[in-house]
């Protein structure tokens, strides 16, 4: 007997109708002769409102409080869904994610999961039921309950297909799969019929928020077939697997953005083989992401280093290199804000020189000053205004031949 996992993100169980319309799809599965695990996530934008009432009594809520109560939005998803297939003639159970068995690191708002013990679902599905499982929440070795990063339950869902050896993971979301580009943003933006991991991986990465970092890491990992596609149409979805074909040659598979950077440069530290490390250090000590790094000497003993992070950070980043100045020894630190990344992602990019000079070229072209770089041997990201941001992003997307008109043409 085959085993399916799903999932269904917030807005494909934003109401009640929403719930019933999953849990007719979840009874489909269950009536094709498959053992179902299904993840849902919280209702809507319930976790955000969550977040808001948190924030109403404090600047800065305790994390272990906040998994406690982001962990309760699945939860009131779950057993909903498990009343609807019961109205359906469909027998079925709900479970936190440590009633699941699934255990994490003690980490509080962003856990890993370490691993999944399975046995109490295995149970319930041999005993002919639907298993309904609270997604994004999982439990640490001393018992505390943990949440695994905004957007999580995708993860829930792959881990589980990894855990239970599923025949396969289906996404069910608010798009009919991974597309070009974000739909929302660019019009023109194509559905895809499979993507490589890697590609999916560094678009995850990269901002395009269509799937969990995480979800795609474990998929790769533990070899899981990924399937993104509707909550309301029965259209094929996008298959996110090893070795995606190659659509019409092109180089470019597909794009993506995020706002809020920022770049801050450090001005005339001095020329030491300990300098880079002491400054990274004390911005890794306190937790800041950094992303791109770009190193200039400025003198024969003097060094400009400049580096981005998310614009939620500077404070405490601005505050970190305040607190280490002598340590450090540079003379200044200047910041610009109101930055975004724009990156194209293909594994065609391996044997084809040049993408990158035409990156810049389309960029350019557009008078879209680009302020840093950064490349893998499957991207290219440049740093520019955010208010150039979506300009920048339709006429890569057309350049590179991702369009859906040009690819009717081709
Ligand atoms: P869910 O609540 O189901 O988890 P998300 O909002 O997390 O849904 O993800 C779906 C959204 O991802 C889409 O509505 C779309 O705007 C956005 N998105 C960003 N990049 C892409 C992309 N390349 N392909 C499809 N959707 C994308
Ligand atoms: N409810 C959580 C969030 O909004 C997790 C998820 O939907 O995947 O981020
Ligand atoms: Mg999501």
């Amino acid at each position: 007997m085959s085993t399916v996992v799903q999932k269904f993100g917030g807005t494909s169980v934003g109401d009640v109708e929403k719930i019933k319309k999953a849990a007719a799809k979840i009874k489909r599965a269950k009536e094709s002769g498959s053992r179902v695990v299904t993840v849902v996530s919280a209702m809507g934008k319930s976790t955000d409102a969550l977040v808001q009432l948190a924030q109403d009594i404090t600047d800065s809520p305790n994390k272990r409080e906040m998994d406690m109560l982001l962990s309760t939005g699945e939860q009131v998803t779950s057993s909903l869904m498990v009343m609807a297939l019961k109205e359906m003639g469909i027998e079925a159970i709900s479970f936190t994610g440590w009633q699941a068995g699934i255990r994490t690191e003690a980490v509080h708002q962003n856990a890993r999961i370490t691993h999944i013990d399975t046995e109490r679902i295995e149970e319930q599905l041999n005993s002919g039921k639907v298993v309904i499982v609270a997604g994004f929440q999982g439990m640490s070795e001393d018992g505390e309950i943990t949440t695994l990063g905004r957007g999580g339950s995708d993860t829930t869902a792959v881990a589980l297909a990894a855990a239970l050896k599923a025949d396969s993971c289906s996404i069910y979301t608010d798009v009919d799969g991974v597309y070009t580009c974000d739909p929302r943003v660019a019009k023109s933006a194509r559905k895809l019929q499979s993507i490589s991991y890697d590609e999916m991986l560094e678009l995850a990465n990269l901002g395009a928020g269509v799937l969990h970092p995480r979800a795609v890491e474990f998929a790769k990992n533990y070899d899981v077939p990924l399937i993104v596609r509707s909550s309301i149409t029965d259209e094929d979805g996008t298959i996110v697997e090893e070795e995606a074909s190659v659509e019409q040659n092109l180089v470019v598979r597909g794009l993506a953005f995020e706002g809020a950077v920022t770049k801050i440069t450090v001005e005339r530290l001095p020329n030491r083989y300990d300098t880079m490390s002491n400054v990274f250090a004390s911005l890794a000590e306190a937790g800041i992401n950094v992303d791109i790094i770009i190193q200039q000497m400025t003198g024969e003993n003097e060094m400009n280093v400049s580096f981005s992070i998310h614009t939620q950070a500077l404070t405490e980043a601005l505050q970190v290199l305040e607190n280490k100045k002598e340590v450090l020894g540079y003379a200044n630190i200047r910041h610009e804000d109101r930055l975004a990344k724009v990156s194209i992602v293909g594994s065609g990019m391996i044997s084809n020189p040049g993408v990158a000079a035409e990156m810049f070229t389309v960029l350019s072209d557009q008078q879209i000053a680009v302020k840093m770089v950064s490349t893998s041997e499957i991207k290219v990201s440049a740093v520019v205004p955010e208010e150039e941001m979506v300009k920048g992003v339709e006429a890569l997307h057309t350049a590179f031949k991702l369009d859906s008109r040009q690819a009717a043409k081709v």
